[in-house]
Order: C-alpha cells, then sequence, then structure tokens
C-alpha cells in the first residue's frame, strides 16, 4: 500500500503512486536539499513516534487511522513554520480549542498542524494567505476536548486544504505523506 521512493524524504502513502526519479529541480530533489525546521519552538524536546498510538497509521475510534503523529506538547507553547510558505486555510479540528492551520510550503508540500488554539495564530498576525519564513511564529498548542495537549502534525502533496480521513481497512488518501521522515530531518533545527 505504501511506496517508498528510492532516496526520497517522505513515503507516499496513497495507492498506486509512482516514484519520483529525483534528480536536479525535481520535488525530491527540492525536498532533499532543505532542512525543515522543528514545528515547535523551545522544545519539546523533538521525539519522532515511529509505533504506538502517537504514529502514523495507528488504530482510531470509528474505524479510522491515525493520519499524522502526534508531538506531545503544553497548551500555549509556539507552534512554527517548518519552512518557508503561504498560510492556506484554518479549519475546524477537534472541539473548541482545537482547529488546524494549514501551510503550503514554497517546496511544494502542505503541512497540517493540528489542535492549535483557534485565533491564536491573530497572535502573530498571520491570517489566511500570510507568506511566512521557516521558523516563523504562526500558532499556539491548543487542547483537545478531553484535555489532551499535543501537535497533531500531518503531511501532504501540494494544493490540499483540508485534512482527510483515513478508513481502517482502505487505502490512505492519495495526497497524505508519512511525515515520519520530514520530522526525523526537522529536529536537527529546533528554534529557540
Ligand atoms: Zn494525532
Amino acid at each position: 500500500m505504501a511506496v517508498l521512493a528510492a532516496g526520497a524524504v517522505v513515503l507516499l502513502m496513497g495507492k498506486g503512486r509512482k516514484s519520483d526519479p529525483g534528480g536536479p529541480g525535481s520535488r525530491v530533489e527540492k525536498m532533499r536539499t532543505s532542512t525543515p525546521v522543528w514545528p515547535i519552538a523551545h522544545g519539546p524536546y523533538p521525539k519522532i513516534a515511529t509505533g504506538g498510538g502517537k504514529a502514523i497509521g495507528a488504530s482510531r475510534p470509528n474505524n479510522r487511522r491515525h493520519a499524522g503523529i502526534d508531538i506531545i506538547a503544553k497548551a500555549g507553547l509556539t507552534v512554527v513554520a517548518t519552512e518557508d510558505g503561504t498560510v492556506v486555510a484554518t479549519n475546524v479540528w477537534a472541539g473548541p480549542n482545537a482547529k488546524s492551520l494549514l501551510l503550503e510550503t514554497d517546496s511544494g508540500l502542505v503541512v497540517n498542524y493540528g489542535a492549535v488554539a483557534p485565533g491564536s495564530w491573530h497572535d502573530f498576525g498571520i491570517g489566511v494567505g500570510t507568506k511566512v519564513k521557516a521558523g516563523h511564529p504562526i500558532a499556539r498548542i491548543g487542547r483537545y476536548p478531553g484535555g489532551d495537549t499535543m501537535l497533531h502534525f500531518e503531511l501532504y502533496t501540494s494544493g490540499t486544504r483540508k485534512n482527510a480521513q483515513w478508513k481502517d481497512g482502505r487505502d490512505p488518501p492519495g495526497n497524505l505523506l508519512d511525515p515520519t521522515e520530514y520530522l526525523q530531518r526537522a529536529s536537527t533545527r529546533v528554534v529557540s
């Protein structure tokens, strides 16, 4: 169900995706040459779940699978742009204190920052259409209805404007990418 492009930094998760052959100017090459910034400023110390309930693909209630990676973080911590890009959407996410913000990167990816505090982007002068540089503050960690606080981090192909649901027993959504390796590279660039 998943195809790993040779040397690529993201795992294309959709069925039938072809490997990008790479080479100068290609999408894979562009992603490989830029090191993203860790999405939370001042820590928490970079920790990427590659198994268990926080990992991508983990089982969730209502026959869903986890479409991102959870980074446990205190409410109110500052979330930053992983790369240069443009804020393209702010959406309903999981209850009154957990919204999502989508950043389309100049390198051709879309990051979905899940469970950020509603309107927290205004603290940083951010709205839909705002262009930001890597490391620029864009929102604050919010709170899930059950009280958990974290950054739920999803990665998509260019053009995505809302999160996709991954149903158990089905192939992952075609625009969904595995953010594991992306976050591993980002873990070397934490802004303070
Ligand atoms: Zn999550």
